[in-house]
């Protein structure tokens, strides 16, 4: 079943809940669907994929369709391989893992959003990916309509990054096959202060989620009350030459090829930026890292005003630009 609103303007399709105008939003819920509305060509161009709208920005009217995948996800299970619908939300499936005993995405926990999103974008935290778990995923070509599978290599999966975000826009992933672990799998405690939340806790699968979740909690606004992206920037990477002898308590982390991963959010509170303003888009007190909807009535010109500002004050202190990771329209 298709459903199509034309000329929509609504606050509720993205995290950041600002408003969102586009000039058609379409509802589907199989890949026939999609075949079908790939092949109208009433449709507005180009055609957007929108999962949990939670890494995305709207700077502007957007003058295609929005493509929104509807109705109850569907989950297959045999042993290991989770066959799963790409609207699945990310951490429904975490809990559904979790609670069976196995391993895989537990320190996934708590990131908002879809699996396909989460796919798209590598999602991770907590020194996990959720492109590390993909076995195949059925795609969709939005421009031709052809159905194909690819694996995991195909992806080419990098630090929040794909083939598919490289390629934007170009494919809709359907459903996909993750490869979880068996639950002597060991745990994953070393990021974060997952294993000081564990208290001398058994890490099953269960509590180490709890702790994610825990940790999660106290750092990053709660979408459902606050709005935003989470993380704005991306961590940068740099040629350790840029910043040998600079600032000796700047935290980096050795990529092994001459290059040093800078953590975004110490750059931005360094720079002076913690607790920046620009109307209604604000950082997040105990992370600067997330510009967030402070009151719930910004606007996008508010975040791209502030963006820009921490984007220079960061540049004029270290020397080092940032880029945005939120994908912006
Ligand atoms: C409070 C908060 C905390 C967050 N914490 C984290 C974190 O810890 N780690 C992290 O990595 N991210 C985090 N994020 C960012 C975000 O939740 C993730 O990037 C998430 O995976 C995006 O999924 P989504 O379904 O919302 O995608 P959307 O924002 O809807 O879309 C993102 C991109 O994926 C594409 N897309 C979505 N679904 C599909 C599909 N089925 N097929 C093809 N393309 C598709 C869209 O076209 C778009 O290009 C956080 C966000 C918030 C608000």
């Amino acid at each position: 079943m298709t459903r199509i609103e034309r000329n929509i303007c609504r606050r509720d399709l993205t995290t950041f809940a600002i408003e969102v105008s586009a000039a058609a939003l379409a509802g589907w819920e199989t890949a026939g669907d999609l075949a079908a509305l790939i092949a109208d060509p009433s449709l507005p161009r180009p055609l957007k994929l929108i999962g949990g709208g939670s890494n995305l920005l709207f700077t502007r009217r957007f003058e295609g369709t929005l493509l929104m995948r509807c109705g109850e996800p569907a989950v297959e299970r045999s042993g290991l391989l989770w066959t799963v619908d790409a609207n699945m939300v990310l951490d429904d499936l975490c809990a559904l893992v979790a609670a069976s005993g196995l391993r895989g995405m537990e320190n996934l926990s708590g990131i908002p959003g879809t699996l396909g999103g989460a796919l798209v974008q590598n999602a991770g935290a907590y020194g996990a990916e959720t492109g590390s778990l993909l076995v195949e995923a059925e795609l969709v070509d939005l421009q031709s309509g052809r159905m194909f599978t690819v694996d995991r290599e195909w992806m080419n999966y990098s630090y929040r990054r794909s083939r598919l975000k490289d390629e934007d826009g170009h494919y809709a992933i359907v459903r996909a096959t993750l490869g979880l672990l068996p639950a002597s799998a060991p745990a994953n405690l070393d990021y974060g202060n997952l294993r000081a939340m564990l208290d001398g806790r058994e890490p099953v699968p269960a509590a180490v989620r709890e702790a994610v979740i825990a940790v999660r909690d106290s750092k990053l606004p709660d979408p459902r009350r606050v709005g935003s992206a989470g993380s704005f920037f991306r961590n940068p990477e740099v040629s350790a030459d840029t910043i040998a002898g600079v600032e000796p308590d700047m935290p980096r982390y050795d990529l092994g090829d001459g290059r040093v991963k800078l953590s975004a959010a110490w750059l931005i509170d360094h720079a002076g930026m913690k607790g920046a303003r620009v109307g209604g888009a604000m950082t997040w007190p105990s992370q600067p890292l997330v510009i967030v909807n402070a009151e719930g009535n910004a606007t996008a010109a508010d975040i791209l005003g502030l963006e820009h500002e921490i984007i220079s004050a960061v540049s004029r202190r270290f020397n080092i630009i940032l880029t945005p990771e939120v994908e912006h329209l």
